[in-house]
């Protein structure tokens, strides 16, 4: 479920033009982002492009070289300003849970309130999240004697306990088989859902972030690229690379009149209008394709991925172009086999440089 007040409501947390440089390289090079409160948000892309360096300054365990970061309404970084981590009001889940192995459940999210000023009511609060994460009566429990889904449980608990603007987690499935992710997926999710609470992912793994967020941010090369719904990020990708980088993305040369494209695949109409020469995005979901009387001027399949769900079909077009097609699991060509190609809905062209 989706909240719809988190489009517009107020800033939970925000970027502005945050610069990190290590070495003459940019970790972090002019990062844009703005979290409202009650969103949950992903930050998605390739390894390398910056993603933990940007965590990193947000939770305050590096500094910026410039630009401004503000929590829940306060300033806490800025060229010359740098609030140390226990006073930025973020929780943190790491990869690897980071829960003390020699304390058990109830003192591992005690721990977490070690910085929070309302002493007297700890007891209650403990109570309060544990009963949030489902971990009643686990409290005197070792963290080696609970499973990965629940020792993750025990360290969002940590992170929740002392009220948090935001909760930053990083990459934190990618510890659990792919049988247990989903589900664990589904129970974070609704954990902060239930608490209310703002958070931004660090991923590099795309399903995740288009299953699990109301907003992804795209990565690459130390930027922002784009920060979108999961749908309209897969159906209208502000620019190449982010075409490239989310999903399979087929693209043909074409000429743009208005939202009218002339390309090989014959007139197609464009989700917004451009004019003059253009690449055209058409994603393997919007490609149909049928048996095709033999000739030798025929597109042909040439190879084929089944994936239970469904089947990627890479289709050789009468011109050598490699195009793939996405089908339903029940589809069966054979490898060489001519086919009609026809594509269907609106398609995104992007003006060449
Ligand atoms: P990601 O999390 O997306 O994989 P990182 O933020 O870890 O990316 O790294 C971005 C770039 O900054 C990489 O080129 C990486 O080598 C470099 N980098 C990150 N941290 C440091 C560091 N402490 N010292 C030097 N280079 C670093």
């Amino acid at each position: 479920m989706k909240n719809d007040y988190t489009q517009d409501g107020p800033i939970g947390m925000s970027l502005q033009g945050v610069t990190k440089y290590f070495n003459e390289v940019g970790a972090a090079n002019g990062v844009d982002l703005t979290v409202r409160q009650g969103q949950l948000v992903a930050l998605l892309g390739p390894s390398g492009c910056g993603k933990t360096t940007t965590l990193r300054l947000i939770a305050g365990f590096e500094s910026v070289d410039s630009g401004i970061i503000e929590i829940g309404g306060q300033r806490v970084a800025a060229p010359g300003l740098h609030v140390p981590p226990e006073k930025r009001r973020v929780g943190m889940v790491f990869q690897e849970y980071a829960l003390f192995p020699h304390l058990n459940v109830l003192d591992n999210v005690r721990f977490g309130l070690r910085n929070a000023p309302a002493r007297g009511q700890e007891s209650a609060r403990i109570a309060d999240v544990l009963d949030l994460v489902g971990l009643i009566g686990l409290e005197k429990r070792m963290p080696h004697e609970l499973s990965g889904g629940q020792q993750q449980r025990v360290a969002l608990a940590r992170a929740l306990a002392p009220d948090p603007a935001l909760i930053l987690l990083d990459e934190p499935f990618s510890n659990l088989d792919a049988g247990l992710r989903v589900r664990v997926r589904a129970e974070v999710q609704a954990i902060l859902r239930q608490a209310g609470a703002t958070a931004v992912f660090v991923t590099h793994d795309q399903e995740e972030a288009l299953s699990l967020v109301d907003q992804v941010a795209v990565m690459l090369s130390g930027k922002v690229q784009q920060m979108a719904t999961p749908q309209e990020l897969y159906w209208q990708p502000a620019n190449r690379e982010v075409a490239e980088f989310i999903g399979d993305a087929n693209f043909v040369p074409g000429n743009a009149y208005g939202r009218h494209i002339e390309c090989e695949f014959g007139t197609l109409e464009a989700q917004f209008s451009t004019h003059g020469p253009v690449d055209v995005l058409i994603r393997p979901e919007s490609i149909a394709i049928s048996p095709a009387p033999p000739s030798d001027a025929a597109n042909r399949v040439r190879s084929q991925l089944f994936f239970g769900h469904d089947q990627l079909v890479t289709v050789e077009m009468a011109n050598g172009r490699m195009v793939n097609v996405r089908l339903g699991p029940t589809y069966q060509f054979a490898i060489g086999q001519p086919v009609a190609v026809q594509v269907r809905g609106l398609v995104m062209a992007y003006e060449k440089n």
